[in-house]
């Protein structure tokens, strides 16, 4: 069947692709799940998503199959339940090529940092990360999307690396049910495809309540915006003064001016946008996702399930590599007595102003364009942690604030651009992107 052909040539693809590139912790397809899924497609008429290949972040479960977040903690761990977006694409007729790889417990910007599996690798240097695993098996044709997670930018900022788009929905627009906790307040599943149409017809299938994650919101734009809202003519575009920072490199900034210039020319307005309190993000995000990671990940314990090792402090030690309990160690600080009101409370007090800043940012544009990435090309490895989180600048503040964010290609370089729209106004945001790539 066309099924059967589409699917033997993605594995054909990812035989071809996996030994250099390792975007892969567990490749699902064989003959065997061909000829099962392609049995259970022919049992259904008129799924949505018949037979599409889909790749999806070792954070997601799928029952019966090892979910590891590329940490040896998780090493052994099988669940027993599919995540809900998983489960939502499977309904569709999706087919899971395999499960791809990404920074432990999602923590870090470069695909390299698993303690189980070698470092994903795109144009022989880091495809970014942590969602590096997705975003490659998009780029090289592994699959037509891939689920990916984002904290503070892992769907984005590999998204920009690797040339495909890379959507952060609203927060609570897709289900975390099923996703392996990093930093829940800010953990949003997200969605990686060569186009922005392709990433809107799936992300249809995710939007809506589930009722196994009570963060879950409806979007609040019908399926049906107009349908010439995809004009540039009249949009206003806002352009956050405060991205322009040093660290911003020329060859980024140029870019940016360029892609500005170029929807000028097509008849959106450019508005100079006002965010005072983006500077402070970097600082209020770091203390927050560690807070947060320190708390969720106290659970492995080696008592309950996953790696085991003698006793609670080397089940630990072996289980987590260095900058999972980097991350543990100052989130236990900042929750610690003293530290709690001199960083944590802070952190969420700037936290509500950063949003408050996007929410009147965004009555005086349609959506907000900014970089992703500082600069063209990241190191793999950094020799102090902090030069590692500071790459995070243009992602952290849209995930404190639960704003839509995009990464869209642009230009023959293909380096990804960044929109930004009002909360659960997700499929407009789609919209607008899809004019811009
Ligand atoms: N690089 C950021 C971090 O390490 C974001 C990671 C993510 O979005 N999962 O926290």
């Amino acid at each position: 069947s066309t099924s059967s052909n589409i699917l033997r040539q993605r594995l054909q693809r990812i035989q071809e692709t996996e030994p250099q590139q390792h975007a892969f912790t567990q490749v699902m397809l064989s003959e065997d799940t061909i000829s099962s899924e392609t049995r259970r497609l022919s049992e259904h008429d008129n799924l949505a998503l018949a037979g599409v290949p889909v790749a999806v972040k070792d954070n997601f479960c799928v029952q019966g199959w090892p979910t590891t977040a590329s940490s040896q903690m998780l090493r052994s761990f099988v669940p027993s339940y599919t995540a809900t977006v998983v489960r939502r694409l499977q309904n569709q007729g999706a087919v899971i090529v395999g499960k791809t790889n990404m920074d432990e417990f999602g923590m870090g910007n470069t695909t390299s940092t698993s303690s189980v599996f070698p470092a994903t690798v795109w144009n022989e240097k880091s495809p970014g990360g942590s969602s590096g695993g997705s975003a490659v098996a998009v780029a090289n044709g592994s699959c037509v999307v891939a689920v990916g997670s984002d904290t503070g930018g892992s769907v984005r900022q590999p998204a920009a690396i690797c040339g495909v788009v890379g959507f952060k929905p609203s927060y609570g627009a897709f289900s975390r049910y099923g996703l392996i906790a990093y930093a829940s307040s800010l953990d949003c599943p997200g969605l990686f495809g060569r186009t922005v149409d392709d990433v809107s017809l799936v992300s249809d299938y995710l939007f809506g309540v589930d009722p196994m994650d009570s963060t879950t919101l409806d979007v609040v734009d019908s399926a049906n915006v107009d349908a010439d809202s995809c004009d540039l003519k009249g949009l206003r575009v806002g352009i956050p003064q405060q991205f322009l920072i040093s660290e911003l490199s020329v060859n980024v900034r140029a870019i940016w001016e360029r892609t500005a210039k170029r929807l000028e020319e097509h008849g959106a307005q450019l508005v100079d946008i006002q965010l005072p309190s983006v500077p402070m993000s970097l600082h209020a995000y770091y203390v927050i996702a560690t807070a947060e990671a320190s708390s969720n990940l106290s659970r492995y314990s080696g008592i309950f399930f996953g790696h085991h090792d003698h006793d609670l402090v080397r089940t630990r030690t072996t289980g987590f590599g260095s900058e999972v309990r980097r991350r543990i160690l100052s989130g236990t600080y900042v929750l610690s007595k003293d530290a709690y009101t001199k960083y944590f409370e802070p952190a969420l007090k700037m936290r509500q102003v950063i949003s408050s800043d996007f929410d009147n940012a965004l009555l005086h544009c349609d959506f907000l364009l900014c970089p992703v990435i500082p600069k063209l090309s990241m190191p793999s490895t950094y020799e102090n942690a902090t030069e590692g989180y500071a790459e995070d600048v243009f992602t952290v503040p849209a995930s404190l604030s639960g704003n839509p964010a995009i990464s869209v290609p642009v230009f023959a370089d293909k380096v990804g651009m960044q929109l930004v729209g009002r909360k659960l106004h997700d499929r407009r945001l789609l919209r607008h992107a899809a004019s811009v790539e």
